[in-house]
């Protein structure tokens, strides 16, 4: 099997690194791919801009590719997907009609409401002043969303109503560009947040298990918000009830699309608020999530490259239940000083290799490169993924983190505290 990997973050290294594996692969194209999928069996990066269908398509074809995986939301909101399957090949991504779902929150909603899909309670503006508007009839704490793409930045939770009337201004500023010319006002929801992946292939919903990230940059849950500093991999204490009903609306989901003509093949996940009255949709993406692929990938026993085909092939059900292994999963982020602002690139990076002596530690490239002289180097703001799998929260931890303190670049930082909340809930009480 010949595969394309698109995209260039530690998402790909972990899917490259998992299809490396499987004996059916013989050669994998990760495109741009990082200084990760560089050095995995059998893979070769080539540089190619994966919003660039045109190309996309033509080098797929003269490398008789047999199975395309699309990362980044971007190139599937832009039907790269669709250019693909055009020219007949199987491809784990849904076209640009099934990537609404995550490239415009007010067709996420729509579907919602009229698949009676739990959600928080919303209204969609065009214009600031009908928003104000309905903002001055409610009250804070509430939630303010750009309707676009807007790399994660365009949600305020406003804690006071100034806030809101704020984020509001900021969207019709102009500062989202097109993904802020409508808003999404919706009601502040309470409760623990919990991720659950899907593979679908149109019709069939196969789960992967539940995860949990960590969005703010600091300790504590402190500062700003980034692409999530760090995950594990599954979430203790979410009752059984939630988890069938996750499952459950993650199929509601596949189902509403399906009636509506839309042949959804690739990865479903749904970001939950397991509220008191059970969990609610806050969102959902259309693609592996990233860093939370980094702790469900190494936790599968199946072998990827076939689960992957059968759903690009439109033939999940053939490959039965995945086989999961019961170790946990715990994956840091090690980022650039700066991030998630202005930070710097370029640092030499030491001691992965030492760090992967460490039973069950992998270290997946979320943000480096191969500089022109062979040197491994940073090149993004969250630049490696150190995840541990072990048979509990504690050694995994300890594992992930003693892996961290073996490996340098200048100006490093990550969180000290990821899955605090896990190994909480094994204490005995
Ligand atoms: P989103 O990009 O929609 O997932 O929002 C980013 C983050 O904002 C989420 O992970 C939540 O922490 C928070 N958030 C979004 N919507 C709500 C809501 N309705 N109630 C409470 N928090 C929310």
């Amino acid at each position: 099997m010949r595969i394309l990997v698109l995209g260039s973050g530690g998402r790909e290294h972990a899917i490259v690194h998992s299809l490396a594996s499987s004996p059916h692969v013989t050669a994998i194209y990760a495109a741009p791919g990082n200084g990760g999928t560089a050095g995995e069996r059998v893979t070769n990066n080539v540089a190619l801009n994966p919003e660039d269908a045109e190309v996309v398509v033509a080098f797929a074809r003269t490398k008789d590719i047999d199975l395309a995986v699309i990362g980044p939301e971007g190139p599937l909101c832009a039907g790269l997907a669709d250019a693909l399957r055009a020219v007949g090949i199987p491809t784990v991504g849904p076209g640009a009609d099934g990537a609404q779902l995550e490239g415009s929150k007010t067709f996420a909603k729509d579907l919602m409401v009229a698949a009676r899909i739990p959600t928080a309670e919303s209204a969609t503006f065009a214009d600031r002043d009908s928003a104000i508007a309905y903002l001055e009839a409610h009250s804070a704490p509430i939630v303010v969303k750009a309707d676009g793409l807007a790399a994660g930045k365009g949600v305020t939770v406003a804690i006071e109503m100034s806030e809101a009337i704020s984020a509001v201004e900021e969207c019709f500023s102009g500062r989202f560009g097109e993904a802020g010319n409508k808003v999404v006002i919706e009601e502040f929801l309470e409760g623990p947040e919990v991720s659950l992946l899907a593979f679908v292939d149109g019709t069939t919903v196969m789960p992967m298990a539940p995860a949990q990230d960590h969005k703010r940059v600091g300790d504590g849950d402190q500062g700003p918000n980034t692409g999530g500093m760090g995950v594990y991999s599954p979430v203790p204490g979410v009752p059984a009830a939630d988890y069938s009903r996750m499952l459950e609306i993650l199929e509601m989901t596949a189902r509403a699309l399906h009636a509506d003509g839309i042949e959804f093949r690739g990865i479903l996940y749904g970001g939950f608020i397991l509220t008191a009255d059970g969990p609610k949709v806050l969102e959902y993406n259309t693609r592996f999530g990233d860093p939370e692929t980094q702790v469900l990938l190494p936790r599968l026993n199946s072998d990827l490259a076939e689960v992957l085909m059968a759903l690009a092939e439109g033939q999940l059900e053939s490959m039965g239940l995945l086989s999961w292994t019961q170790n946990v999963a715990v994956s840091v982020v090690m980022a650039s000083a700066g991030y998630p602002g202005e930070y710097g690139v370029g640092k030499p990076i030491t001691g992965i290799e030492a760090a992967e002596q460490i039973p069950g530690v992998t270290v997946y490239h979320a943000g480096t490169k191969i500089a022109e002289n062979g040197e491994l180097v940073s090149a993004g703001g969250r630049v490696l993924n150190v995840t541990a799998v072990a048979r509990d929260f504690p050694t995994a931890v300890e594992n992930a983190y003693k892996a961290v303190e073996l490996i340098q670049f200048d100006g490093s930082f990550f969180r000290h505290d990821i899955a605090h909340r896990a190994l909480a809930a094994r204490q005995p009480s």
